[in-house]
């Protein structure tokens, strides 16, 4: 059950611990406190965990302090959405929106390699008018021998540039729980010149010990990538350990599944699955056209299927875009080539905005159709 408190019950007031100790005073009832940043206020919610069935909501509901009292299923207790529960995770960060309504793209480089590179890459961006990007410093790779990313000694320059170019929000892999430490230092000591998403790759998905420190912290919001090679809902039980240590400003990424059944492409594209994540669960839904496709293979009409599946997706809902450019591909020391052109991020915004209006439209069909039906 989780129980939202009134907004008004300071954290340190003598009428909060009360609820807090008559809550916990319910026998077998655990009580965990989460404070949620929404876009508009700071709310308390009261996690209560243990044999909640003998509880009713109406006598939840009735003590002083309580807003709102909402059962949910055993599954995807804090991201899920549950019965009669409208509220989804809306939030802002560094001055942009995130939530089920919203999109944003994230245009950038696979991996950090060059100063000239990242400059050019932010420069294209700034023109563009785009506040977000992806730039990995911690790369997770197959083979012990290939370039594992900068690391932290990329991260001051990159952040500064990042600022200097109106960047607000970098997307960046973390691998391990100092990244995020480092990530935090390197912001501090560059006056937080830009903001960071961490995010947690399909390998990581199953590091459970990196999903709770990562959940831990309420610096950064965070980007989960399915695993490539488990279910969709043991995917998202990771995500529930993100939000369960108390961080649910978790953003859930799309990115293809392994298997030989998804030739020629790197990853069978999973992008179907937008709408079952919106119905699902609470989080804003990414997709991640480069590494499920993973080549610049275009059909006979001269679309790329990467920007094919990118507007399937964006035409389904979905709500971030994480895709790869590169100013000189061939020399990209991580993914060369599924990259984007510079001379093509124009275009693929293009074609991004129409599949969004193609979107919206829909949603506005299906709308019509549902009051038509009432009337
Ligand atoms: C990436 O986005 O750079 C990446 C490594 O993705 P994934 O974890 O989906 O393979
Ligand atoms: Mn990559």
């Amino acid at each position: 059950m989780i129980v939202i408190l009134e907004p008004s019950l300071a954290a340190d007031s003598p009428e909060r611990t009360q609820l807090l100790d008559q809550l916990t005073a319910f026998p077998g009832i655990e009580a965990r406190v989460h404070e949620v940043r929404g876009a508009e206020q700071l709310l308390t919610e009261v996690y209560l965990i243990g044999n909640t069935a003998r509880l009713t909501l109406e006598e939840v509901k009735a003590l002083p302090g309580v807003e709102r009292a909402i059962r949910v299923s055993e599954e995807y207790r804090i991201l899920g959405r549950h019965k009669d529960e409208h509220r989804v995770i809306g939030f802002e960060y560094n001055g942009v929106s995130f939530g089920q309504e919203s999109l944003n793209v994230f245009a950038g480089l696979c991996a950090v390699d060059t100063r000239e590179h990242v400059e050019i890459m932010l420069k294209a961006l700034k023109e563009q008018g785009q506040t977000c990007t992806r730039m990995g410093a911690y790369k997770p790779r197959t083979s012990p021998y290939a370039f594992q990313g900068h690391g932290k000694e990329c991260l001051p320059w990159v952040f500064e540039l990042a600022g200097r170019h109106g960047i607000r929000v970098i997307a960046m892999e973390v691998t391990h729980e100092s990244h995020v430490d480092e990530i935090s230092e390197a912001l501090a000591t560059t006056g937080h010149p830009t903001g960071v998403m961490v995010q947690i790759g399909t390998r990581n998905i199953q590091n459970f010990e990196l999903l709770k420190s990562v959940g831990r912290q309420q610096e950064f919001p965070i980007l989960l990538k399915r695993g490539f090679g488990i279910t969709l809902n043991e995917s998202l039980n990771a995500a529930e350990y993100l939000a369960s240590e108390g961080n649910s400003r978790v953003v859930f990424c799309l990115r293809g599944m392994k298997t030989n059944m998804g030739d020629p492409h790197r990853n069978f594209v999973d992008f179907s699955h937008v709408p079952v994540l919106r119905r699902l669960t609470r989080m804003p839904v990414c997709i991640d056209p480069s590494h499920s496709v993973g080549s610049r293979e275009r059909s006979p009409d001269g679309i790329l299927d990467l920007m094919h599946v990118t507007a399937q997706g964006i035409a389904a809902g979905a709500n971030m875009v994480l895709v790869d450019f590169h100013p000189s591909p061939t020399k990209a020391l991580v993914d060369g080539p599924q990259a984007l052109h510079m001379d093509e991020l124009r275009w693929f915004l293009d074609d991004v905005a129409l599949a969004r209006e193609c979107y919206l439209k829909r949603q506005a069909l299906a709308r019509s159709h549902a009051a038509g039906r009432k009337s």
